[in-house]
């Protein structure tokens, strides 16, 4: 039973990293709040705007004895602690909260524990960082579906929940794939593509650190895209695209504007021309 006096836990989305791309209501909510549990994903940008009135954990950052930094239970047992405090509490994650972002678990552990929550949707980068590095996710000419899917799972396992042949089928049939935590994996998620029959010229993209500082796109093809990301280091966070809305980058990208258009801003290591495309 939720006691009167007990907080409220809202779980925020942070979108994928600029403060200006926080929803009116996640501005309002972090603006407000007594406690702020962030993930590292939410972003410097956006973790530099909340009050100082308020608290800020980060539990994103403590690594576990497996690696793993504070625990999932952890986690859940802190929201339902400071909530039972009297405190509103904003959990923030990046992107939505309910895309790869746990959202669903904490959801369920806080009704179990009989804690009020709300949910607060936020700008997911599957469709924000392909959007702003001018891969539309979806088209009318040439995608019709919108495929999202982790790409942190090993394709070569057996028991992987990726059915992969399908995954290949979608672009194959003019649909878009966004693998989200797929950094680690590209090689092995590009052969295995490649493996269920994708051509070698399907059109393939990597967007890093989409509306943040050094925001970098690379572009290629599932022949090129490893050996390209591999040159300009990309690193997470970062979304891959596969097919054919990728090319459309290459028809706006003269018009267009914002962080990651123009080159590596803030990011000099990396070689501007290297944005359209490594050569
Ligand atoms: N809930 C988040 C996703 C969490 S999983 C969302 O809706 O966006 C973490 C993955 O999200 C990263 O590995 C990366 O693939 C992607 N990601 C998050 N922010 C990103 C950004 N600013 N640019 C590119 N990829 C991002």
């Amino acid at each position: 039973m939720t006691l009167a006096s007990d907080g409220t836990v809202y779980l925020v989305g942070a979108g994928p990293g600029d403060p200006d791309l926080l929803t009116v209501k996640a501005r309002r909510l972090l603006d407000e709040a007594d406690v702020v549990l962030h993930d590292r994903l939410a972003g410097d940008d956006v973790l530099a705007t909340c009050p100082d009135s308020a608290e800020v954990v980060d539990v994103g950052k403590k690594p576990g004895p497996d690696g793993e930094r504070t625990t999932q239970e952890e986690i859940n047992a802190l929201l339902v602690r400071k909530a039972r405090s009297g405190r509103d509490v904003v959990r923030l994650k990046g992107g939505d909260p309910t895309v790869f972002g746990r959202g669903g678990e904490e959801s369920e552990h806080l009704a179990a524990a009989g804690v009020d929550f709300e949910v607060v949707p936020g700008i997911t980068s599957a469709v924000a960082a392909p959007a702003v590095a001018g891969i539309p996710p979806t088209h009318r000419d040439c995608a019709s579906s919108l495929t999202v899917v982790t790409g942190h799972e090993d394709p070569t396992k057996a028991e992987s929940a990726l059915d992969w042949e399908s995954l290949a089928g979608n672009v194959a049939a003019g649909g878009t794939l966004v693998v989200l935590m797929g950094v680690g994996r590209l090689p092995d998620n590009v052969a295995a593509l490649r493996e269920r029959g994708l051509d070698a010229d399907t059109p393939a993209a990597m967007v890093e650190r989409a509306t943040r500082e050094a925001e970098f796109t690379v572009t290629g093809t599932l022949d090129t895209i490893v050996e390209r990301a591999r040159r300009v280091g990309v690193d997470p966070p970062a979304v891959t695209v596969v097919g054919d809305v990728v090319d459309v980058r290459g028809r706006v990208a003269e018009y267009l504007r914002g962080a990651g258009a123009t080159g590596a801003v803030g990011g000099a290591e990396r070689p501007v021309s290297d944005n359209r495309g490594v050569e």
